[in-house]
């Protein structure tokens, strides 16, 4: 396809899909203006918003210095996505101190005690491409860097667990009925060759080559090796306590952190990330709740997605982007923005949300 024939194909995605990032931010004339290696590589970038015309974001980096290399398409979808206007400077800046917030979820409610917590925040090795432009030496030799890490973890009291593979041949591997159990509750990721949005981008590419999880003894740390990101790296609790699930993440990412090569960051980004939603704090804290007035018994998402999205926060389904509501309505509720708000902010956004959802499920 030549280069107007492709300035014309995402002018024809805007129209049709105006949530489409980058097809609202796409700007023919600095296309034109970059010589055709650059070309190639942003078309790269956003073929997962041109092939898929309904993507909400519509772009993958595929380098750490994407970020810095096309901010002129890309800083537009950040702020737009992230609610930065243009006259605020970008800033990251990092504040894990939850004491004296408000944590508790029980406070709300006491039948918000059985709420499933969880945070995640996403990390990339500078040291290797990020995975839309992996070959599979790379991933299955990001693997072993990784599992040699957790081997370290290992042997901490404080972690304990063990690290469990999908590569085919692992010395870790698992079987499939085991990854299956895992994916069902949870705690592992999905089939990732069956996601559209990431085939095209290639960050699916050689599945499951390079794919894992290592899982603490209690189960309440876990850290996924070659999903969207290199690292994606978690705690999951019950029982309302939110500074705790805080905590927990905070002390294992900096024990993990000791344990890796360096993370790739930008000055002006902070966490370098494949999806542009995710970079900044790189964190997203979620609870699953149960919602069945505002979700007419999980049928209808429209009501409370409109209610949460004024409160900063957006709906998932009970299994994860792009899936239905679960029985008895539970859903999965977190702050959108990951960019330019502190760590400890987002769990205040989740817990100030979280009660002002739940007044109107209660009012009917
Ligand atoms: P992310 O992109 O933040 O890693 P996904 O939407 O891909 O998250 O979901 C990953 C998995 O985590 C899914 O199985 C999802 O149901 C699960 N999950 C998300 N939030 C919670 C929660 N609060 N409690 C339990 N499981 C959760
Ligand atoms: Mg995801």
């Amino acid at each position: 396809m030549g280069v107007e024939q492709i300035i014309e194909k995402i002018a024809g995605i805007r129209k049709a899909h105006p949530g489409n990032l980058m097809a609202r931010h796409f700007d023919g004339d600095y296309f034109r203006g970059l010589d055709e290696a650059d070309q190639q590589r942003l078309l790269r970038i956003c073929a997962t918003g041109i092939e898929n015309p309904d993507s909400a974001m519509g772009a993958y980096a595929m380098n750490p210095g994407d970020y810095d290399d096309f901010s002129t398409q890309l800083e537009p979808m950040i702020r737009d996505f992230h609610g930065i206007p243009a006259r605020v400077k970008i800033a990251q800046q990092h504040d894990w101190n939850v004491e004296g917030a408000s944590c508790d979820l029980a406070a709300i409610d006491a039948r918000l005690k059985d709420v499933s917590m969880r945070v995640r925040v996403a990390r990339n090795a500078s040291t290797f491409p990020l995975p839309g432009a992996m070959s599979k030496e790379q991933r299955v030799a990001f693997e072993d860097v990784a599992a040699a890490a957790f081997a370290k973890l290992i042997e901490d009291d404080a972690y304990g667990g063990q690290y469990l593979s999908i590569t085919p041949g692992s010395p870790h591997e698992i079987d499939s009925a085991e990854y299956e159990r895992r994916v069902a509750s949870h705690q592992m990721f999905k089939d990732m060759s069956a996601d559209r949005y990431l085939n095209v981008a290639g960050i699916s590419g050689d599945w499951p080559y390079g794919r894992g999880m290592y899982v603490s003894a209690d189960e309440d740390f876990l850290v996924w090796v070659g999903e969207e990101d290199h690292l994606r790296i978690m705690a999951m609790m019950n029982g309302g306590n939110l500074g705790a699930l805080f905590n927990r993440l905070h002390k294992g990412l900096e024990v993990l952190s000791q344990l890796l090569p360096p993370f790739a960051t930008s000055l002006v980004y902070g966490n370098v990330t494949s999806c542009p939603t995710n970079l900044g704090a790189g964190m997203r804290a979620s609870l699953h709740m149960k919602l069945p007035n505002l979700t007419k018994g999980g049928t209808d998402l429209s009501r409370v997605t409109d209610a949460a999205k004024k409160l900063g926060l957006a709906v998932r389904g009970a299994g994860g982007e792009h899936s239905d509501a679960g029985s008895d309505g539970l859903v999965d509720v977190s702050p959108s923005a990951r960019l330019g708000v502190t760590e400890m902010q987002i769990m205040q956004r989740l817990y100030d949300g979280a009660a002002a959802l739940w007044a109107l499920e209660v009012e009917g």
